[in-house]
């Protein structure tokens, strides 16, 4: 048994911020981590020279962001690349009509207009609804104030509905109606040619992380708390534990005695989603060039219905796809193989035989991994926007959870889980503390 200060569970982004910044003020912290990385969802594969962010692509909005501060201080290399957080305009996007025909830039103009009259509305009816709205009866109420006719309507809510799944990797009606109250993007948004994971490296440079140490049991008093591994026991004054609410949810992780019933309550009713990236590298592009991103409107849109070249941030032609919400469901069963021709016959039904082999063919697996359980949280029909910074209340000064499902104004994010992090460590040392500590006495 050795004694710490501060246990901190999960070497994400979250616990390795609140780590730094109370190791910068002289604590003695140790981090224990599961796998044997660090980086938990913002994690990085490269073989061959291909760089692969299998998780965490995107800082969604660089401006006033603590995130794209600490990358610039890290010097880490982005590419502006704004149209991660589904976005109608802005950037050059190429719509495809529900029979494969591209859009001219009026029927563009139009259909963007529409989403833009929409969503005024929409966002009274928002502001309006009873608890337990969902997101889909919400977005009904709105349609059925416009009276708009239906395919009209039709290409509206299906982006609504795509703009659900591939922020949140759910179902319309299983999301809350305040579900994406806090979708905002300030400034650019940016991906990482050198892999988001620099991010972490960067953050654990001098703690003491041990990997493979799997917490199965928290236990904790007034006085102090303990956490089980298979390496034995570790105690401290105080223990942070940042684990995905999945994995916090799970019977294979235990919290003696458990969470208090605030807490439990404000759990229960935020969820893990279904969402997992596809990325298909060819040969040479066959897709229209200068085009951001592409979609498909209409039936054959209802899995595979948008692409996002990212060949500058990649280096190669490359496009990604998102299998979200019940796509995800579905097809977690299928075989990379199986998911890459189904993506491919949607493509085929825009470009034809144009359509090449993809060389390689990424698939994540977020939905089965063990320290995730899914990609990320959502609010469930009748949560609360508080029920995010409730969880972060601290517990007798003993027992503090962190993350990204713990932070309201941008859940669900890198960006939510540097600031809950930062947020833990500020509870702990009972005095505000500016961010750039984060990154100070970097040595790169
Ligand atoms: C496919 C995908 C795409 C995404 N896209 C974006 C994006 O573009 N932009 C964005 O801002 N966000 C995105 N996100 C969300 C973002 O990655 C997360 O919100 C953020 O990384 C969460 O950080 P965290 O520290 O809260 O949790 P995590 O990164 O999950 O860290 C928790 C750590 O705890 C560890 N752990 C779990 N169980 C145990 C245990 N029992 N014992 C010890 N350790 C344990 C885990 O291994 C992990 O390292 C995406 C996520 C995914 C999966």
């Amino acid at each position: 048994m050795t004694d710490f200060d501060t246990l901190i569970v999960g070497a994400g982004i979250a616990g390795l911020t609140a780590a730094r910044i109370l190791a910068s003020q002289g604590r003695q912290v140790v981090v224990l981590e599961a796998r044997d990385r660090v980086g938990g969802r913002v994690w990085t594969s490269r073989s061959d020279g291909e760089v692969v962010d299998q998780g965490a692509s995107w800082i969604h909005g660089v401006d006033g962001n603590p995130v794209a501060d600490a990358v610039d201080a890290f010097g880490m290399r982005t590419v502006e690349f704004t149209v991660g957080s589904y976005q109608p305009d802005g950037r050059p996007i190429a719509y495809y009509s529900p029979t494969g025909t591209r859009l001219s830039d009026e029927a563009t103009e139009r259909f963007v207009s529409d989403i833009y009259s929409f969503n005024e509305y929409f966002a009274t009816t928002i502001a309006t609804s009873a608890p337990h709205t969902s997101f889909g009866e919400a977005v009904e109420t709105t349609f059925s104030q416009l009276k708009w006719d239906d395919d009209r309507a039709m290409r509206v809510r299906e982006f609504l509905r795509h703009r659900t799944e591939e922020q949140l990797g759910v179902w319309l009606d299983d999301l809350d109606a305040h579900g994406l109250d806090d979708d905002a993007i300030d400034g650019d948004e940016v991906v990482f040619p050198d892999g988001y994971d620099e991010l972490a490296t960067h953050l654990a440079q001098g703690l003491d992380v041990r990997l493979q140490h799997e917490v199965t049991r928290v236990t904790w008093t007034p006085g102090g708390a303990t956490a089980d591994t298979r390496h034995g026991p570790f105690s401290a004054t105080r223990i942070v534990v940042t684990i995905p609410i999945g994995v916090l949810k799970s019977p294979g992780f235990v919290i003696d005695p458990p969470l208090p019933e605030h807490h439990s309550q404000a759990l229960d009713r935020l969820e893990m989603n279904a969402f997992e990236k596809v990325f298909l590298r060819f040969p040479h592009k066959f897709w229209d060039d200068d085009v951001y991103a592409i979609r498909q409107q209409g039936e054959a849109g209802r899995w595979w219905h948008s692409w996002y070249d990212v060949s500058d941030a990649h280096g190669s032609p490359t496009l990604l796809t998102f299998a979200a919400g019940p796509c995800a469901r579905e097809t977690r069963a299928w075989s990379d193989e199986h998911i890459a021709n189904s993506v491919l016959d949607a493509l085929r039904g825009l470009y034809g035989e144009r359509v090449v082999e993809p060389d390689r063919v990424h698939v994540t697996r977020w939905q089965d991994d063990p320290y995730s359980r899914g990609s990320y949280s959502y609010m469930t029909v009748g949560s609360d926007r508080s029920d995010h910074d409730d969880l972060s209340i601290p517990i007798e000064n003993v027992l503090y959870l962190s993350g990204e499902a713990t932070w309201t104004d941008d859940p669900s994010t890198v960006t939510a889980a540097v600031k809950s992090g930062h947020r833990t460590a500020e509870q702990i040392l009972g005095r505000p503390v500016p961010y750039d500590t984060i990154w100070a006495g970097d040595r790169s």
